[in-house]
């Protein structure tokens, strides 16, 4: 049992002059005193002679999961023979300003790695507060500038603490091939991003290959400006979603055109998915109520597509934009690409008019897309999806989160494996200025 304890508290058992295990209803205490070391005198180096215990002082130390773990820590006082001055011996629970155990803290920056945790959990699970959460985190995480990959990844998150009032986009920065986020910037306006790059060494700018955006031209300009030996490629995960956007335009505008509950609303609604998702058609015939009949999935697709000549047009023209851009390759991608242009071109459906735009306009960015040198092309796509998904999902279950010092500090050290933390004695906080500070006293109690 002694043995257990003096793990739990990371001691060796030799050390242990005295340790009462205190249950009380709303803790465990752990009371403890060590044996005196007599070390010499951090002053003067003199030999030294004891001089009893401190008072206990109380260090929030959470080894147990399910109570509140104290230690009461009554530490040895020394005189020295020489100068004449007191002081303490060591404390292995933690630095001496600190009320919360280095075991504490070191769980607290484990958490912080992980984005499924928001500030208020971390607090919770260690019993202290969400200021003393944020301040740590403030406090033990440098950010350097992460050098521009090879291979770089420019995407954009929707955000209320995008710097400007026009734009409400911050730009995420990813390493496509080491998977990882580089930056994220508080705006992707063209000024914003200038003034990113031109901050960088060009020998550094000239090392990036492939550059993967999505159809901003801001994204375009700056990078041909700053990054001279870069190709350019749209991601196609957005031109597919600009795509299906411009397909379901031609589904909603049947829909509101047509009476609610009729077959025709029925189908477009309740099975939006078989023409709009990768659906498996054929499987057996279900029974259904509304037509009275066993219907497989293909079989209501057809339904569908029998509704209107411009939804079936609509649908093949997707289908064949879909199969090109999985199938395409650098050698056949342009005649591949014309093809499709004309077609969509000659169909006069005006819910593509944007879509078709966007293939003239980055034409070149789109066949780009299909040289990927450095990676498998599906591969980072399903890389800038994933980041992006969490910095989302992590936006999202920090309802009202609005320091943007923090929150990109927070994503980059967890969306990023070479960046570390180390505690250290010191604490700041990146509070904003201009709002109340709340006294770190006051906190530690
Ligand atoms: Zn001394």
């Amino acid at each position: 049992m002694f043995n257990f304890i003096t793990n739990l508290l990371n001691i060796n058992e030799n050390e242990v002059e005295d340790l009462k295990v205190v249950s009380l209803p709303s803790e465990t205490q752990f009371h403890i005193t060590l044996f005196p070391t007599f070390p010499s005198c951090p002053y003067c180096g003199g030999t030294v002679q004891g001089l009893g215990h401190t008072k206990p002082k109380r260090i929030n130390h959470p080894v147990l999961t399910d109570r509140k773990t104290s230690v009461y820590f009554r530490n040895n006082r020394y005189l020295c023979n020489d100068c004449g001055r007191t002081f303490s011996g060591k404390n292995p629970f933690t630095f001496s300003t600190f009320k919360n155990s280095i075991f504490l803290l070191d769980r607290v920056m484990k958490q912080l790695k992980n984005l499924n945790y928001t500030y208020l959990m971390i607090a919770q699970s260690n019993h202290i507060s969400v200021t003393q959460v944020q301040l740590y985190f403030d406090s033990f995480i440098n950010i350097p500038r992460i050098s521009l990959p090879v291979s770089l990844g420019i995407d954009e998150i929707h955000s209320r603490m995008a710097k400007r009032k026009d734009a409400s986009y911050l730009a995420v920065l990813v390493d496509n091939l080491n998977r990882s986020l580089i930056d994220v910037l508080p705006s992707r306006s063209k000024s914003e991003l200038s003034r990113y790059f031109e901050r960088i060494p060009l020998d550094e700018r000239k090392q990036v290959r492939y550059v993967t955006i999505d159809m901003w031209l801001p994204y375009k300009e700056v990078c041909k400006k700053y990054l001279p030996n870069c190709i350019i490629a749209v991601d196609p995960f957005h031109v597919v979603k600009h795509l299906m956007e411009g397909f379901s335009r031609i589904r909603l505008n049947i829909l509101n055109q047509c009476e609610y509950d009729s077959t025709t609303y029925y189908l477009l609604k309740t099975w939006k998915d078989l023409i709009e998702k990768d659906v498996f058609l054929d499987n057996e015939p279900v029974y259904n109520k509304r037509f009275g009949r066993k219907l497989n999935k293909r079989d209501l697709q057809e339904m569908i597509l029998n509704i209107s000549e411009n939804l079936c047009l609509g649908f093949r023209l997707k289908e064949m934009y879909l199969h090109f851009n999985k199938e395409a390759t650098p050698d056949n991608c342009e005649q591949w690409f014309d093809t499709i242009y004309e077609a969509f071109l000659s169909s006069g459906i005006h819910e593509f008019d944007s879509f078709i735009t966007t293939m003239s306009n980055w034409k070149k960015e789109i066949l780009n897309s299909f040289q990927h040198p450095y990676d498998d092309r599906k591969l980072s796509n399903a890389l800038s999806e994933n980041i992006n998904g969490q910095l989302q999902t992590y936006i999202a279950i920090s309802k009202g989160i609005s320091n943007f010092v923090r929150f990109r500090k927070r994503v980059i050290f967890s969306l990023n494996s070479k960046v570390y933390y180390s505690i250290t004695e010191t604490l700041h906080s990146d509070k904003r200025e201009g709002r109340s500070r709340i006294s770190h006293k006051k906190q530690n109690t």
